[in-house]
């Protein structure tokens, strides 16, 4: 239910115009942004951000890697108290991706309008244990910037970040970042309830030995868990059942077009349909 009128200012993404339709589906930019961060060629990670508010795609970044420093005063790279992991990853794609949108949803204009908000990360590898901190961050910063976005019949806030990811190997979370000794320092990827396996329009890792068009997605929501996870007790078990389709809208509340089952194509493990 899309509201009647917009009230925001395109005309500071130029590159960026607004979609025709509210219920354009969420697949097909997440897609494509999938396209765009696998096509990168980087060694690190690639992250794409799309930001919706109330249910239409308002802007999505250029492709954010991970190595580049973070920019001036960035809000997301380290902050006071944080420990050795979090300076560790300050470069990581998602600080990049963090930063941008922050900057996005305070200079928007008509914030006093928001109802629903929702950025999806796009993103070639599973979040850090730190990057889920900064994400949690993040969306209880937004909480502030955009009170409206709570609703005052339920008291819940409309206001998610969705961790978008390929992790390989269709495991939603690995070990990751060993320190001298060899020894995971951090995991990749969130392994609880929140965690949900969905399979992509795009091809993911196309042409590895791990070609797959799984996904992995996880929300974080205002005042929620960051969902990290101890490298000590990951384990390795796939998340059960048949992954989903990913072509709703960014509110699954309001979806005219409620996910299918995904039923893999006969002969080919983990192709996605329509390719
Ligand atoms: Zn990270």
């Amino acid at each position: 239910m899309p509201d009647q009128q917009d009230p925001y200012q395109y005309s500071q993404y130029p590159q960026y115009p607004p979609p025709q339709q509210p219920y354009a589906a969420a697949s097909a930019p997440r897609a494509m942004a999938f396209n765009t961060v696998a096509s990168q060629g980087v060694p690190g990670t690639a992250i794409k951000a799309l930001v919706y508010v109330n249910n239409q795609l308002v802007a999505q970044s250029q492709p954010f890697t991970s190595g580049a420093d973070p920019v001036q005063g960035s809000r997301y790279s380290t902050w006071h108290g944080a420990g050795s992991e979090v300076r560790k990853s300050k470069r990581d794609a998602e600080v990049h991706a963090l930063d941008w949108t922050y900057d996005v949803v305070a200079n928007m204009q008509g914030k006093q309008n928001v109802k629903n908000f929702q950025v999806d990360l796009v993103v070639t590898s599973g979040t850090c244990n730190e990057c889920k901190e900064r994400q949690q961050r993040f969306v209880n910063d937004i909480a502030r910037i955009l009170p409206s976005a709570k609703s005052s019949r339920t008291g819940q806030w409309r206001i998610k970040l969705q961790a978008i990811y390929d992790n390989n190997r269709d495991y939603p979370a690995s070990a990751g970042r060993p320190n001298a000794q060899g020894i995971p320092t951090s995991s990749y990827g969130y392994q609880d309830g929140r965690t949900e396996r969905r399979v992509s329009a795009a091809a993911l890792d196309a042409g590895t030995p791990y070609d797959s068009s799984q996904y992995f997605s996880r929300s974080h929501v205002p005042g929620g868990s960051a969902g990290y996870v101890d490298p000590r007790s990951l384990t390795r078990d796939p998340i059960p059942g048949e992954p989903r389709t990913d072509r709703y809208s960014p509110n699954q509340s309001r979806t005219p077009t409620p996910p299918k089952p995904y039923s893999p194509p006969k002969g080919r493990r983990g192709s996605s349909p329509g390719r």
